[in-house]
């Protein structure tokens, strides 16, 4: 990793949810991790990992529990008037499901120009321009300013979704699983509409995906989650070639691979069990139940998440 300021910082993150009853949900534990400018982070697991809890919670849409969130230098769970204005500028979301994100009653010109409105950046020409414009640069047409969400596809919503969230130029956009809604198809042309974007803009992308297939071709690196916890960071080109913990070799075994000798030869890692309740984890390294690597320190002690080659860091005691 660079040696300069990253644009956020994520140290110690924990968002606990107390369910009453004594119950304690830890849905983000200790999580800590940093993106430079410019870059994209893929954060990848199973669902119920905590994954889009940490999105939420790096956007201020929960408190932490614990931990900071640092954007740009400044706090995020503590920023007050022109910054914290400032703050939700410069960091947008693009969410899973377009269609529900998307108010039904409102044009599509409307949605996109939200933003612009609420923060009073252009009025009458202007800003119907800088709506035609944005609609152009996510591949729709001029005409589509007029027509409502329920006229398009998944795919043309989820561009809708991206232009909306481009209308304040923010610097920074979490995309939480936003192609996993999409057909196959149409999945690798939203990738390539974020690549596209992030060039011309200098965006910084954090990108939420329950499967490694789909951050490949975007992330420059990956963290890895598992129920709460970091398991494993690295550059995507390394997690793909050498894959360390337990848990990332066996979601890296299970994406087909293209070349049907390679396929037919190769072995799969099978996972045994369920992913066990985040309300009561396993003592130890939360894997264990489900590793095929178990040893009895494992149950005994929570391995820490160190570095154990230059900017690549695992949580297993195997390292
Ligand atoms: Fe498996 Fe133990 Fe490593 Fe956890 S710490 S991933 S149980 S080997």
């Amino acid at each position: 990793m660079s040696q300069k300021q990253p644009l956020l910082e994520v140290r110690n993150l924990q968002k606990h949810f107390n369910l009453g009853n004594g119950k304690i949900l830890k849905a983000v534990d200790n999580v800590s991790f940093a993106i430079q400018q410019g870059e994209t982070f893929g954060l990848v697991g199973e669902s119920g990992c905590g994954k889009s809890t940490t999105g939420r919670t790096i956007i201020n849409l929960y408190d932490t529990t614990g931990g900071e969130v640092i954007f740009n230098g400044e706090n995020v769970h503590k920023m007050k008037g022109k910054k914290q204005q400032e703050f939700r500028r410069n960091m947008q979301m693009v969410f899973q499901d377009p269609y529900a994100s998307l108010n039904p009653r409102m044009t599509v010109g409307n949605i996109i120009a939200e933003g612009i409105d609420i923060h009073g950046l252009n009025s009458g020409k202007e800003r119907k321009e800088r709506v035609l414009q944005l609609l152009r640069d996510v591949g729709l047409n001029e005409e589509h300013a007029s027509r409502f969400p329920h006229e398009f596809s998944g795919g043309q919503r989820q561009r809708i979704g991206i232009a909306r969230a481009l209308a304040i130029e923010p610097k920074f956009i979490i995309a939480d699983e936003p192609i996993s809604a999409l057909d196959v198809s149409v999945q690798a042309q939203v990738v390539n509409l974020f690549k596209k974007l992030q060039k011309e803009r200098g965006l910084t992308y954090l990108f939420i995906a329950h499967d490694l297939a789909m951050v490949k071709h975007i992330s420059d690196r990956i963290g890895v989650m598992y129920l709460g916890k970091l398991v494993e960071v690295t550059t995507s080109e390394e997690l793909y070639a050498k894959p360390l913990h337990p848990y990332t070799q066996s979601l890296l075994s299970a994406i087909p691979i293209p070349d049907p000798e390679i396929e037919r030869t190769r072995e799969r890692i099978i996972l045994e069990g369920e992913i066990p309740s985040p309300l009561n984890p396993p003592s130890g390294c939360p894997f264990r139940t489900r590793c095929p690597h178990a040893m009895p320190e494992c149950a005994a002690a929570m391995p820490e998440f160190k570095e154990v080659e230059p900017g690549h860091y695992v949580a297993c005691h195997l390292y």
